[in-house]
C-alpha cells in the first residue's frame, strides 16, 4: 500500500499567529452549540447513540447446561493456548468417563482478553464477555473460580468474525 507523505514548508518570513488563533477559538465556539455526548456513567451506561460492541471482549463466563453443570469437558485446550498462561484447569473424571474440571480459574489480572479460550474451546463453553465492571480492591479477588465463572450473566462476546469485518 502506498503511503502519501505530505511536505509542509516553513514559513521563511515572520508570521503573525493571531490568524491561526482565531481559527481555533472559532473551532471551540462552534463547538458550543453542538450536542453533548457526556454519559453520566454509572447511571447512564449505554445510548441510544453508543453501547459495547457485542464483540466486546471482556469479564469470562462459563457456559453450563440445564442441570446447570459447567459445560467445560476439561480438554485442556484453553490453559493450553492462553498467552498469558492465566487459566489454571485441574481436570477430573467420573466414574464413567466423563471428564470435567475439579479446578478452572482465570486470573482476570494477567489476562489479555485475547478471545484465544472462546476460540478454541471445542463445548463452546467458555467466552470472554461483553462485560468491563470488574474492578476490585485486592489482586487475589480477580482470580475467578469455577462457581464465580460459572455464575456471571452478562451477555457472551460474538468476537471478531473474519467473513463480516465490519460486524454488519
Ligand atoms: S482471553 Fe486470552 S489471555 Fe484471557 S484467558 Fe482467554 S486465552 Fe487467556
Ligand atoms: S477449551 Fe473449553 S472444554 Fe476445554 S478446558 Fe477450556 S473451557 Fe474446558
Amino acid at each position: 500500500m502506498a503511503i502519501g507523505v505530505k511536505v509542509l514548508r516553513r514559513p521563511e518570513t515572520d508570521v503573525s499567529y493571531v490568524r491561526a488563533t482565531l481559527k481555533g477559538m472559532a473551532l471551540t465556539f462552534r463547538h458550543m452549540f453542538r450536542p453533548k455526548w457526556t454519559m453520566q456513567y454509572p447511571e447512564e451506561k449505554s445510548t441510544t447513540d453508543w453501547s459495547l460492541s457485542p464483540r466486546w471482549r471482556g469479564t469470562h463466563r462459563m457456559l453450563t447446561d440445564q442441570q446447570g453443570r459447567s459445560k467445560c469437558v476439561a480438554c485442556g485446550l484453553c490453559p493450553q493456548i492462553c498467552p498469558a498462561n492465566c487459566i489454571k484447569l485441574v481436570p477430573g473424571e467420573d466414574e464413567d468417563g466423563n471428564r470435567y474440571p475439579l479446578i478452572y480459574e482465570i486470573d482476570e489480572f494477567r489476562c489479555v482478553f485475547c478471545g484465544y479460550c472462546q476460540e478454541v474451546c471445542p463445548e463452546e463453553a467458555i467466552h470472554v464477555g461483553v462485560h468491563y465492571e470488574n474492578a476490585e480492591y485486592g489482586r487475589d479477588r480477580f482470580v475467578y473460580d469455577l462457581e464465580r465463572l460459572s455464575s456471571q450473566t452478562h451477555p457472551v462476546s460474538s468476537l471478531w468474525d473474519p467473513s463480516d469485518p465490519k460486524g454488519e
